[in-house]
C-alpha cells in the first residue's frame, strides 16, 4: 500500500488523504476514496484525436482547431473544468482570439456572485467548520455533491477537544441519505424556492418586527422563532448552501437574505456562511479570472479591455442568441460533462472517456489533471490551491499545452 497521500480533484473538497496503487497503468482508490472519486480515477492513458468525427493525430487537430478561431469573431471559452494552469492558458487564448469565458458552472457559481457583489458576505473555512462550528444549518442541500462533506468536515472531534455539534437541515431534500455519521437534530421540510422567505421572516422576527402570519412558507411561526433561539445560542454557527441546488428564478435574493442573516446575527454571535462549490475547477476559474483578468467570469476580451456583463454572458444566453460563433468547451474532469448543443462549430478539449452524441467539430482528448498529470485546483473555500499529483500519468497533453499549441498553430497563421 502506497504511504503517499494523494489529493482527489473530482469534487470541491480536494480530500488529501487519499492512497493510490497503479494497477495495469490504472489508478486505484486503496484507501479514502468515495464511490465518485473510485470511478473516476479510472481514464483511459490513450484516446483518439477527431476533426469531423475522423480520427487524426494531434497536430492536424491543433490545425483545425486554430482555422475555426481564425474564422471566428466571437468565440466562447466554455466549460473551463481543469486545473490552474489550464485556466490561465484558456484566458490566453481569449484575450488573443477576443474570447468571451464563463465555467459550466456559472448559472450556479452568480447566484453566489450576484449577493457578493451586491452587499459582500462572511463566510469560513473548511477547518474553522471541523474545529469550531458548534451549529451547522443545511440550507437545501444534502451535501450529496460532496460525497465526504459529513466525514471530513463534522467529524465530533476537534483540534480543541470534542465539540458538540447541533445540525439543523431545511429544505426540501430532507431526511438525511442514511448510513452518515451524524445525523440532524432538528429538520424542517420547506421547499427550497421559499427558503428566501423564510430567512426574510427569520430576519424580520430577529430585528423585533411583528409577523401576522400563522405561518411563513409553510413553517409556523413558532418554529420559526424556536429556530431563531438556536441560532442566537451558537457559539459559532455556520450556514451552509449549495448554489446548484437552488435551482430556481432568482435564487440569488434567497442567497442574499441568507448572507444578510448571517450579517445579522453577528451583532451578538458568531455567525459565517459555507458556499458550498468548486467542483469541476469552478472555484478556481473564478479565481484566475479575477487575479488575471481583474474582472470575474462571464468576460470577453475586447480591443478596448475586458467587458464583464453576467447576465449577457452566461453561456446559454450566448449560445442561445448567436453572440458567440464558435464554442471552445474545455471538460477534463467528468465524462458526463459534454457540450451543450451549439449551432456554430465547437471544439472540445475533453477526457479521454468521453463519449458524445454528436461527435463535434474538433476533439482533442486531454490528460485528467490530478490523476494523469500534475497542477493546482483551488478548495471550495477559495483559501488553499492544493497540489495535484500524477498517480497514473499517460502521454496525453494537458488542457494547457493543448490550448499553447492551438495559439502556436493561430500565430503562425497570423506571421
Ligand atoms: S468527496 Fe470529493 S474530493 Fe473527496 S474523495 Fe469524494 S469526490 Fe474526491
Amino acid at each position: 500500500m502506497s504511504d503517499t497521500f494523494v489529493c482527489c480533484p473530482f469534487c470541491g473538497l480536494l480530500c488529501d488523504d487519499l492512497t493510490i496503487a497503479l494497477n495495469k497503468g490504472q489508478a486505484q482508490i486503496e484507501s479514502a476514496g468515495c464511490a465518485r472519486a473510485v470511478k473516476l480515477f479510472v481514464v483511459p492513458r490513450q484516446s483518439q484525436a477527431l476533426v469531423a468525427g475522423q480520427a487524426v493525430d494531434l497536430a492536424a487537430a491543433y490545425r483545425a482547431a486554430a482555422a475555426i478561431l481564425t474564422r471566428s469573431q466571437h468565440p466562447l471559452m466554455g466549460g473551463l473544468a481543469c486545473d490552474v494552469t489550464g485556466h490561465r492558458a484558456a484566458l490566453a487564448l481569449a484575450e488573443k482570439v477576443g474570447g468571451v469565458v464563463d465555467h459550466m458552472n456559472g448559472q450556479a457559481q452568480f447566484r453566489n456572485w450576484l449577493p457578493f457583489q451586491d452587499g459582500g458576505w462572511m463566510t469560513t473555512t473548511l477547518s474553522e467548520v471541523r474545529n469550531r462550528a458548534d451549529l451547522i444549518v443545511l440550507a437545501g442541500t444534502d451535501t450529496s455533491r460532496f460525497p465526504r462533506f459529513f466525514e471530513r468536515c463534522l467529524t465530533p472531534e476537534s483540534q480543541f477537544g470534542e465539540l458538540h455539534r447541533q445540525i439543523i437541515a431545511l429544505g426540501t431534500n430532507l431526511p438525511l441519505i442514511p448510513g452518515r455519521p451524524t445525523d440532524t437534530d432538528l429538520a424542517i421540510p420547506i421547499q427550497n424556492e421559499r427558503l428566501g422567505e423564510l430567512f426574510a421572516a427569520l430576519r424580520a422576527r430577529l430585528a423585533g418586527h411583528r409577523l401576522d402570519a400563522p405561518d411563513i412558507a409553510g413553517v409556523p411561526l413558532a418554529q420559526i422563532d424556536a429556530l431563531l433561539v438556536a441560532l442566537h445560542a451558537a457559539r459559532y454557527g455556520v450556514l451552509v448552501w449549495n448554489a446548484a441546488e437552488l435551482d430556481f428564478p432568482n435564487a440569488d435574493l434567497a442567497i442574499q437574505a441568507m448572507v444578510n442573516l448571517i450579517k445579522d446575527l453577528n451583532r451578538t454571535t458568531r455567525w459565517s456562511g459555507l458556499p458550498l462549490g468548486g467542483n469541476d475547477g469552478d472555484t478556481s476559474a473564478a479565481q484566475v479570472c479575477t487575479w488575471q483578468a481583474g474582472y470575474p467570469l462571464r468576460t470577453t476580451f475586447e480591443a478596448s479591455g475586458p467587458h464583464y456583463e453576467p447576465m449577457l454572458y452566461a453561456t446559454d444566453a450566448l449560445l442561445e442568441s448567436g453572440d458567440v460563433d464558435a464554442l471552445v468547451w474545455i471538460s477534463a474532469f467528468d465524462p458526463e460533462r459534454t457540450p451543450p448543443t451549439a449551432n456554430c462549430p465547437t471544439i472540445v478539449l475533453g477526457r479521454p472517456d468521453m463519449i458524445f452524441t454528436r461527435p463535434p467539430d474538433v476533439f482533442i482528448p486531454v490528460a485528467v489533471p490530478g490523476v494523469q498529470h500534475t497542477g493546482f485546483l483551488h478548495r471550495m473555500d477559495a483559501v488553499v490551491a492544493l497540489p495535484l499529483s500524477a498517480p497514473a500519468p499517460a502521454d496525453l497533453p494537458s488542457v494547457a499545452q493543448a490550448l499553447v499549441a492551438i495559439q502556436q498553430k493561430l500565430n503562425h497563421a497570423a506571421a
